[in-house]
């Protein structure tokens, strides 16, 4: 990541990691601006991450389909996320996983927590020895993005509620 990243890059990225976790076919209309769903609540969270200030005290945001509270205790900032089941589960992580990366960056020492409030659950997440994950998936990402013609679709449970249904499946 040795590029200047803006708030929508960051936002972008973070999805399109999220998206390779979930389907690469579905990763691939999305970055090749083929957006079928809201993406209209996003917000900037670029900018929360350049203002290191907003880290002092609790606030939380949307991203898209994702929630976070960004929460500071001491000097580790906790990027909490509230999910309701673990069916993106590994999704949920790597996305987490790439904020943490990106935090790192901005020389912010941060750690994420996948809350999970119907199984009463929580999980912890550290960049710790997973950098490497990372950055795999940011070359898998922009991998796929570089394809002439989206990777042939997969057809899953994930399916039934994906909004590119119509393209893969009709
Ligand atoms: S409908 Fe299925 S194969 Fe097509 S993009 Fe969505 S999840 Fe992927």
């Amino acid at each position: 990541m040795d590029k200047a990243y803006t708030e929508e890059d960051l936002w972008i990225r973070g999805t399109e990691i999220n998206y390779l976790f979930i389907c690469p076919t579905k990763l691939w209309y999305f970055a090749h601006g083929i957006t079928m769903e809201q993406e209209s609540e996003w917000v900037d969270l670029g900018r929360f991450l350049h203002e290191k200030s907003y880290f002092g005290e609790e606030k939380g945001i949307n991203i898209g389909p994702i929630s976070i509270d960004f929460i500071k205790k001491n000097e580790i900032v906790e990027v909490h996320e509230v999910k309701k089941s673990k069916s993106m589960e590994k999704a949920h992580e790597m996305q987490a996983l790439y904020y943490l990366y990106y935090l790192k960056k901005l020389g912010i020492n941060a750690k994420a927590i996948l809350n999970y409030p119907k199984l009463r659950e929580t999980k912890e997440v550290t960049l710790e020895d997973r950098e490497k994950e990372v950055k795999d998936a940011i070359e898998e990402v922009e991998r796929i993005k570089s394809l002439p013609v989206p990777p042939d679709p997969v057809n899953s449970k994930k399916c039934r509620k994906c909004a590119y249904y119509e393209i893969c499946w009709v």
